[in-house]
């Protein structure tokens, strides 16, 4: 039995002691899970959809809880992990309606009629990052159990918290016992078993590219279907004929929002180099303008790192000599703090222009044209997000059919919004969570023909 120390990234204090799963006890989760399946598949489709309604109003009595324990284990400042809870309450309400509505097909044959069914897969098992704990644990768990699916879940090593609460409250809302679990513990060790158990009959997993690659070739051994929701590195692109003021004012916020610690963030900002001074001097006052400090605290809108080794990594890509151009500022003290940064000129072949840094760090870069614009946002192996700033309606079309990317917003800066489809491009990932087709990645179609003569 191991024990993992969860620590405050804002404090670096202790906050509580976590048990880690084993390999054997992960299996006998999923053999526990397996025969949960068995029953819940079988629950009425209403009878579904009320159990799912009424852990997300659990969810919602309980939110004020769940964000204050984001803020202490995640150090998200409280008003972003208030709406963190928000969203699994959300994406839960969302997926409740879908049971009574998972309507299969009738196709004309000759002979006899032939009709469709969406079908459970069995055992799913979700494999979240530390990033956002409970909006990530959502997207798979709404819509796999609204497809009649069980689930085993495990958080990342360092932000078990809200997922394990989570849990508590699924079975205080009446779900049946082993419908949902969340195994604590190490990658190498319950992610691993998760992908190699045969009665894990899917892996949705969000993390690095490198790791989804392994969470791949791991389910092809047991052709295990999967979903991965990967890295990425997206462009702010802002076009000369944009609203300067409104892009160079929203531009901190699509990048340094939970640090930087977002797959979706815009941490490539391309701006027409006629615009690029005038651009430049906006952005200074907007990134000093960013209240970075203690999470719990109102107003906060930036808390620090999620821990010592991830400051490390991320500082290693502002080595001396950097060309920084401006910064933030962060708190002294204790605590995993780095200040909003801005790098500018980099050259498209530095490490800080073409790898996902995972903080606040943000690289500014000009481009001559829309042909150019578009050639450089997808001068990236990722796919995942982007915005594109400009007041012509043409260009915006033009531009979001030539970016080679999943999610993007014009004139704004949103990515995921529960109603609709996401996921990646590219190295960003493979399948697509949410929106009105999530519940396709958790059934298989099965087609029963009857003969009439
Ligand atoms: P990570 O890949 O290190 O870990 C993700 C999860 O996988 C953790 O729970 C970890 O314990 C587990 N894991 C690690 N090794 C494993 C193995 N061999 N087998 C099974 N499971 C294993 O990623 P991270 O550092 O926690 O998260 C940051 C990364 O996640 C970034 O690259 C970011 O872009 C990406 N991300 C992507 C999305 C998206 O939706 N596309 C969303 C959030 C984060």
């Amino acid at each position: 039995m191991t024990q993992y120390t969860v620590i405050n990234p804002a404090t670096e204090q202790p906050v509580t002691t976590v048990t880690h799963a084993s390999a054997e006890e992960t299996a006998a989760a999923i053999e526990r899970s397996a025969r949960a399946y068995e029953s819940w598949r079988a629950v009425a489709p209403g009878d579904r959809g009320r159990l799912l309604r009424a852990f997300a109003a659990e969810v919602d009595a309980h939110a004020d809880e769940l964000a204050a324990l984001e803020t202490q284990n995640s150090g998200h400042p409280l008003g972003a992990a208030s709406w963190e809870a928000g969203q699994v309450r959300d994406v839960l309400t969302y997926y409740s309606a879908a049971p009574e509505r998972m309507t299969g097909r009738q196709i004309p044959v000759p002979g006899g009629l032939d009709v469709t069914f969406a079908e459970p897969l069995g055992v799913v098992g979700l494999i979240v990052p530390w990033n956002f704990p409970m909006p990530i644990l959502s997207w798979g768990l709404g819509p796999a159990l609204a497809a009649g699916n069980t689930v085993v879940a495990k958080p990342a090593e360092m932000t078990p918290l809200t997922a394990m609460r989570i849990a508590e409250l699924a079975l205080d809302a009446g779900l049946p016992e082993y419908v949902f679990q969340v195994l604590p513990g190490k990658g190498s060790v319950v992610g691993q078993q998760l992908v190699d158990h045969p009665a894990v009959r899917k892996i949705v997993f969000t993390g690095s590219t490198e790791v989804g690659q392994q969470i791949m070739a791991g389910c092809a051994r047991h052709i295990k279907r999967v979903t991965l929701e990967l890295g990425g590195k997206s462009a702010n692109i802002v076009f000369a004929d944009a609203d300067i003021e409104k892009a160079a004012a929203t531009a901190p916020y699509a990048v340094f929002d939970n640090a930087g610690q977002d797959c979706c963030a815009r941490s490539r900002i391309l701006v027409q180099a006629s615009i690029i001074d005038r651009f430049m001097e906006l952005l200074e006052p907007a990134v000093q303008g960013i209240r970075v400090g203690d999470p719990a605290a109102a107003g906060t809108e930036m808390g620090p790192l999620i821990s010592a080794a991830h400051r490390e990594h991320v500082a290693s890509y502002v080595p001396e000599g950097a060309p920084v151009a401006f910064r933030g500022s962060a708190p002294d003290g204790p605590g995993f703090w780095y200040p909003p940064t801005v790098l500018a000129p980099v050259r498209t072949a530095d490490r800080a222009y073409t790898e996902e840094i995972f903080g606040p760090v943000v690289t500014v870069t000009p481009f001559a044209d829309e042909a150019d614009a578009v050639a450089l946002a997808n001068d990236t192996p990722y796919g995942l997000s982007g915005s594109i700033w400009t007041g012509n309606v043409g260009r915006a079309i033009r531009v979001a059919r030539g970016v080679e990317t999943g999610n993007l917003s014009v004139n704004s800066h949103s990515s995921v919004r529960y109603w609709t489809p996401f996921g990646g491009f590219k190295q960003s990932g493979l399948g697509r969570e949410l929106g009105p087709d999530a519940l396709d990645a958790f059934t298989d179609t099965k087609n029963v023909f009857i003969a009439t003569d």
